[in-house]
């Protein structure tokens, strides 16, 4: 297992607001990774500097040995790292169709586009099923299926998957967390951020804890979950 992504020393600020304060951390081919932390703590914003739609002011991102600290969104894209935002953003006037076409507009491989098409309907059977449908009028848990399958259509070595959980039923989230699980089985690995600390530790090989910019603990998914401190901040007792 090789290091596919290393981020080092990066520092992000939003105008004077100094969001991620020294972040290192590193993410090997094939594992899932969790980053957990309290709103606030600067989750998103690592996940969106990764994914090139905000700059670094210093640091290093390395992806597959390249890098990448603030080259364009696109180009991110292209080289095979896939965000699915939180809140979902799916576009919800356009239907399920256009939305996952759109996921693959970095791409002009056709027949790898049908193929990948195919997976995603295997995987998400509900949105085949929808395919004409707007997007606005999928429920919670199939409009965050749309986003997964929208970003899947880049087909990503890497995928980023900020609070997937947010607003969904327990059943849900349980469905959501074993297609995470099966996505990263089938070959790609993930970079997760939650706020449901026990459900991303629960299927993480390794975490890292953040609080207001910097990261506080790391380690073993399975270390930390069994950790006092981790257990008394995050986990509920
Ligand atoms: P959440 O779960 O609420 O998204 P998070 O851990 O992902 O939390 P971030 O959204 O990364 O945290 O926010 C980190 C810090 O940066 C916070 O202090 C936040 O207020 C600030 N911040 C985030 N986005 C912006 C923005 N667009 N403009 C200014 N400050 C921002």
């Amino acid at each position: 297992m090789g290091t596919m992504l290393k981020v080092e020393d990066i520092n992000v600020y939003y105008g004077a607001i100094h969001a991620i304060k020294g972040i290192s951390l590193e993410v090997n081919e094939g594992e899932i990774v969790t980053l957990i932390g309290a709103n606030g703590a600067g989750k998103s914003t690592i996940l969106r500097t990764i994914s090139g739609l905000l700059k670094p002011k210093i640091g290093k991102i390395e992806f597959e040995g390249q890098n990448i600290a603030g080259i364009a969104a696109q180009r991110i894209v292209k080289s095979g790292i896939s965000q699915v935002p939180e809140g979902r953003r799916i576009f919800a006037n356009m239907t399920v169709m256009e939305n996952l076409d759109l996921g693959a507009y970095v791409r002009s491989d056709k027949a790898g586009i049908q193929e990948d098409l195919k997976m995603v309907f295997a995987r998400f059977p509900r949105l085949e099923e929808r395919k004409t449908q707007e997007a606005g009028t999928l429920s919670g848990g199939e409009q965050q299926m749309l986003a997964m399958g929208r970003a899947l259509m880049s087909r990503p070595r890497l995928l980023l998957l900020d609070e997937p959980s947010m607003g969904l039923a327990p059943l849900l989230i349980k469905e959501i967390f074993s297609i995470i699980q099966d996505i990263n089985k089938t070959g790609t690995t993930v970079l997760l951020v939650e706020q449901n600390a026990n459900m991303a530790l629960s299927i993480a090989n390794r975490a890292y804890v953040l609080e207001t910019g910097r990261i506080t603990l790391a380690g073993a998914a399975k270390d930390l979950a069994a950790s006092e401190a981790v257990r008394k901040a995050y986990l509920g007792g």
